[in-house]
């Protein structure tokens, strides 16, 4: 299903194309995907976007959505045409000031072609003019646009852009943001960062919200509805704010008894994983009825289910555990989701720990002696767990097993330091799972190869020999199940992202 709009004077532009002069025709059109194997059409090629400058107007009633985003930019080739990734519905578009054309195609591209070629190496100003109704949309099929009685939520990985502003949707692809959202009075917009400020007039209310560092585009957030926010500081000094639907009900409670702690959890993540990277936390809860939690920057996002059964702060660690694994290090390639996921399970692990509910060893032996060797389970590889299986449950134990495993081979010093040293290594950029096995060996000089390759690449459980050098599943049998563990598997149906 392919929706065609074209501009006043698009046809115009067309023609022109034909009489440009041969030193353009080296001009090409910018890739409609940035080239990850998992998912071709995601992200766009030939321009990396440093800025977005999202000013919007949203009406909780009817969930209508519009707004001007405009992208700072710069093009990594002679670029005759570019794409951006987009579902509501474009009035207009112009780059450097001068109208463009643009058509829509494919499930969710954005065809721009701006009025003059584009050299490489330029900077440029795209603007995009444009309203919908986000629930409205779909793309394969699904939406990420989460409707609530009193607004709409949207969060989701690995897309969530499309649904609410253009973009080069793919982490590769990272920039700050400036989201300013208007919504009636009595309504509050919530994003990533900090409230620079707000304003009212005419019965509206308008937040401005800044993500200062570079943030990869599923991680930006936009949430509208009638919230209690509460406000606080880190005792390491990040001020924090939190907001909670107010029709949460029951589950009210269990959800600020998780995330108000979240500055005691981060403060306590970062004796592990280096300093908190970004100047704001925090936590939502809008009134949707997803089961998911997912690792929105800065202030990640939960969802009322998560709290079902009292408080979850194993999922607020999980997430907040995200903030350096996925967020200040993400992914070069949706493949090594891994250094993603594991980590963050593995943060659970730490935290039952610290809370005295098991530790790390315990749960890996769990984890490893509860599932025979022909459970489907181990079919997974979470070092390349493919597209269908990329948030499968495999990807965040066994992942977290082989973080376990790796940490009795090459001992605790060597295995802390290489979890603050990574964080720093690659922050605010991406790397892959074969980064992190290079780097583990760079910094325990040991040969790691093959234990990589057991517990992320074989479609089969490790055998009792790499399990026993481990230290994984000393115990005979399947040990009692830690304290900690009866919690994550009890709230396995709202599963972390
Ligand atoms: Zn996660």
């Amino acid at each position: 299903m392919h929706r065609r709009i074209m501009a006043p004077g698009a046809l115009a532009a067309a023609s022109l194309m034909l009489a440009i002069p041969a030193s353009a025709a080296s001009h090409s059109p910018g890739a409609p995907g940035i080239g990850d194997p998992y998912y071709p059409a995601y992200g766009n090629g030939g321009y990396d976007v440093s800025h977005y400058d999202l000013r919007l107007k949203y009406q909780p009633a009817t969930d209508e959505l519009e707004g001007t985003a405009t992208l700072l930019a710069r093009t990594t080739q002679d670029l005759s045409r570019f794409n951006l990734d987009f579902l509501l519905d474009v009035s207009e578009v112009r780059v450097n000031g001068a109208k463009a054309s643009f058509v829509t195609s494919g499930e969710h591209e954005l065809e721009i072609t701006p009025k003059a070629p584009l050299a490489k190496g330029a900077a440029i100003t795209v603007v995009v003019r444009y309203r919908g109704v986000p629930s409205s949309k779909e793309a394969y099929g699904f939406t990420s646009w989460h409707r609530t009685p009193d607004g709409g939520a949207g969060a989701n990985e690995p897309e969530a852009a499309w649904w609410w502003f253009p973009s080069n949707d793919h982490p590769l692809d990272k920039a700050t943001f400036d989201v300013s959202v208007q919504v009636p009075d009595g309504t509050q917009a919530i994003s990533n960062g900090t409230l620079q400020s707000t304003s009212s007039r005419l019965g509206w209310t308008r937040y401005n919200w800044r993500s200062d560092k570079p943030q990869a585009t599923y991680l930006a957030t936009l949430a509208v509805g009638r919230f209690d926010v509460t406000t606080g500081t880190s005792e390491s000094g990040i001020p924090v704010i939190n907001a909670y639907s107010k029709d949460l009900g029951d589950k009210t409670g269990a959800a600020k008894a998780s995330i108000e702690r979240t500055g005691e959890i981060a403060d306590w993540l970062s004796e592990y994983f280096g300093p908190y990277p970004y100047n704001a936390l925090g936590g939502y809860v809008p009134n949707t009825d997803t089961g998911y939690a997912l690792e929105t920057q800065t202030r990640p996002y939960y969802s009322p289910r998560n709290f079902a059964n009292g408080s979850n702060t194993t999922l607020v660690v999980h997430e907040l555990a995200h903030q350096w694994y996925g967020d200040l290090v993400s992914v070069k390639g949706w493949k090594d989701i891994w250094i993603s996921e594991g980590f963050a399970r593995y943060a659970q692990w730490l935290w039952s720990e610290h809370e005295g509910e098991g530790t790390a060893q315990e749960i890996a032996d769990y984890v490893y002696a509860s599932r025979a060797a022909d459970d489907a389970f181990w079919q997974v590889r979470p070092g390349d767990p493919g597209p269908e299986n990329q948030f499968h449950l495999a990807v965040y134990d066994r992942g977290a097993l082989t973080l376990q495993a790796l940490r009795n081979e090459i001992g605790d010093d060597a295995f802390f330091a290489v979890l603050k040293g990574w964080t720093q290594k690659y922050a605010y950029g991406n790397a892959s799972v074969a980064d992190f096995q290079r780097y583990a060996e760079e910094v325990s000089g040991k040969p790691l190869a093959a234990l990589f390759d057991t517990w992320l690449f074989q479609p089969s459980k490790p055998g009792a020999a790499a399990a026993g050098a481990a230290s994984i599943a000393r115990v005979s049998g399947v040990p009692g199940q830690p304290e900690s563990w009866k919690k994550i598997a009890a709230t396995n149906d709202v599963h972390e992202h």
